[in-house]
Parts: structure tokens; sequence; C-alpha cells
């Protein structure tokens, strides 16, 4: 072994990968399995705890390898239940994630990178530029971390995980599909796929190929029907404009025919009008869909504003009209600048969160008994 070679972050493995990783220690590849099963069932970082594996072997791994898990979080909770998670990240930068409790399900929605490249123009994320990519480990210790707050302050399980915090998912496309791996294997998060969405603004040669590799949710972030007012929101419908984007929807290769989510905030007087639908409704003819109509939540300096009721009411008539499947969403955890939008890893220093609210990681003992 090589030790000057950086150790392997475990986390930052799918099965596979550990499986190919333990072979090449001289082990066998059930072992990586069984590895695999350790980080993620009982959450242990500590090789000395996975008792089945020889001391010799632990002994190797620990030399070469270590688990990483995000120890140096904030917790913050806002009046409507929905909770916020901001992360330091080992070079200092903040990641934050959001839980968004809701009767039958406890949804996680998770950072891909941090800021993001895409501009749009209704977004906090997207006023902060594009920092840098998350790495596989970086967006598994997001679960990780909320699943065993969760557990340990009688929250419930994770039943959801969105792919709709910081940054653009299908740009970080490899860690993206590791991540998935790891939160769909038996061993390791064990979530189904139908329980994971990721949300694009369009990044349509990516779109297919989720579509080819994997068995999740798409939701496209489509905030307008045509191309001028879609551009002055979304930079990058000039690189894949309304036309490829939805082609793309259309040929998505959905198994168990499931539809694609669009969602579409509502701006006022920009995209919220009775024409703004029915052109909405031309757009979708022929795509099978849902859409989930949101209300502008005003970030930073935004100039937008929000719709009243009455016109998100009467937007989303139109398209019922038109015999689509047409949700409103609520927006969570406004106060606590945690709604769509409203995500800039700004939290850290505020000094509304409360002392009480800053919540250390549970060690895996502690994580251990809660499950
Ligand atoms: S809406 Fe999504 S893709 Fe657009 S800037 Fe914000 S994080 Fe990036």
């Amino acid at each position: 072994m090589n030790l000057n070679q950086p150790k392997t972050d475990l986390k930052n493995l799918t099965q596979e990968q550990l499986v190919r990783y333990v072979e090449s220690l001289g082990h066998p590849s059930f072992r990586g399995r069984q590895i695999l099963a350790w980080i993620y069932k009982p959450g242990i970082t500590d090789f000395a705890q996975m008792t089945d594996l020889a001391k010799e072997f632990r002994a190797v791994l620990a030399e070469s390898a270590f688990i990483s898990r995000f120890n140096d979080s904030m917790v913050e909770c806002s009046r409507d239940g929905a909770v916020k998670f901001a992360f330091r990240l080992d070079d200092g930068e903040i990641i934050e994630s959001v839980l968004i409790p809701e009767e039958d399900r406890n949804t996680l929605c998770v950072s891909s990178q941090v800021g993001c490249a895409m501009g749009c123009t209704f977004c906090l994320t997207g006023t902060m530029g594009f920092r840098r990519n998350l790495t596989t480990a970086e967006i598994v210790n997001q679960v990780c971390a909320v699943r065993d707050w969760a557990l340990a302050h009688e929250k419930g399980s994770l039943t959801n995980i969105v792919f709709m915090g910081m940054g653009e998912p299908l740009a970080n496309f490899e860690r993206l599909i590791d991540a998935i791996s790891i939160f769909t294997e038996q061993r390791g998060l064990d979530f189904s796929n139908r329980r994971i969405t990721v949300s694009t603004c369009g990044l349509v040669p990516q779109m297919q190929l989720l579509g080819d590799q994997t068995d999740v949710n798409l939701a496209v972030s489509l905030h307008a029907a045509d191309d001028v007012v879609r551009t002055s929101l979304m930079p990058i419908n000039k690189r894949y404009p309304l036309a490829e984007l939805i082609e793309a929807c259309r040929t998505y290769r959905q198994k168990r025919r499931k539809r694609i989510m669009f969602e579409y905030t509502l701006l006022e007087g920009i995209n919220d009008s009775d024409a703004d639908a029915e052109k909405l409704a031309d757009l979708l003819l022929t795509v099978p869909c849902k859409i989930n109509l949101l209300a502008v939540n005003p970030a930073g300096d935004s100039t937008y504003k929000s719709p009243g009721p009455a016109r998100v009411l009467r937007f989303q008539k139109i398209l019922r009209d038109r015999d689509f499947t047409v949700f409103i969403r609520q927006s969570r955890g406004e106060d606590i600048s945690a709604a769509c939008g409203q995500l800039a890893g700004k939290g850290w220093d505020a000094e509304k969160v409360e002392p009480s609210a800053v919540v250390a990681a549970p060690t895996p003992t502690e994580v251990g008994k809660e499950s």
C-alpha cells in the first residue's frame, strides 16, 4: 500500500465500486457488500465496530480508507414544520438541505452543488454563481445526517428524496448517478426509485442519460411556455429551447408509465396570465405529465412579485379544464429562507438561529440505539 496516497472515503463508492475496492485489497467481493451494510444500516464510521470482519482486515481498511460523516451542522426549524440543515464542508463551503414533513411522508430536499451555474433569475442559489460540484459522499451524507437527526428527534423515517436543493443535479451527473445507486441499494439506504425525484432546469442530453441509467422520477423546471419569457428567466433555454426540451420530455424513458412533473413558478405579470396558461396547455399536449404550480417566493433583492391566490387558482382551472393534473404547491419554510429558490448557504451565522436548534449529529452508538 502506498502511504502517500490519500485515503479513500468509502461513502464515495457504490456497492459495485466498494466490491472492486475490497478486491483490490486482496479480499473477496462479499466483504464489500458487508461493509456497505455497516456504513448505511447502523451508520458505522469506525472500522473497529465492523465485528464480522477479521481484525487484520479492519486494520488494513483503517490504513487505506475512512468513512466520512457531517459533524458540523446547523439546524433551523420553521413555524410550519420544515427544517433547514446547513452543513459546513471540509473546505469551508456551506450547503443546505430541507426536510419537509407532511402527513404521510418526510421529504428531504438535497443539494448537488455548491452554488449553481445556471443563473435562473428568480433563484438565490443562482446568484451565488457556481462554486463546485459536491462529491458523492457529500450528497449521501446529507441524507445520512438528516435521517439520524429525524430518528433522534422522533420525527420518523425519511420517505422521499428530491434533488431540488442547491445546484443543477444533472450538471454533476456521475456523482448524482452514484448517489442514486447508494440511495437505492438494498444494503445502502434502501429507498425505492419511485421515492426519488431529480429536478432539472432542462439539460437535454443528461436527461436522456438519466432515463437510460435510472428509474427515478423526473421533474422539469419549466416556468414559461414561450422561448422569449423562458430565456429571460432561465438562460439555459438559449442552449436547449422549448421545442428541444419538450421533445426530450416526450421521449423520456419512463418505466412503469410514470409521468414527468413540470414545475411552474408563477410570477405576477410575467407568466401568470390566462393566455400563459393556454400556451402551457398547448405546449404540454403530447407529454404524459403532471404540473406543479407555485407562487414565487421573492428572494434576496428580487423584484418578482407573487400573484395572489385567486390568480393561481384561475391558472390551475384553465389547465384542469384542458384535462391536466395540476397541483398547487404551498411554500414551506419561508420564515427560515428554506423555500424553493431561497437556498444560498447564508444561514450559518444568522442571528435568528436559536442556539437550542443547533444539534450535533448523533454518535454511531446513538444511531444504533435509535434504529
Ligand atoms: S433554479 Fe435550480 S438550476 Fe436554476 S439557478 Fe436555481 S438551483 Fe440552479
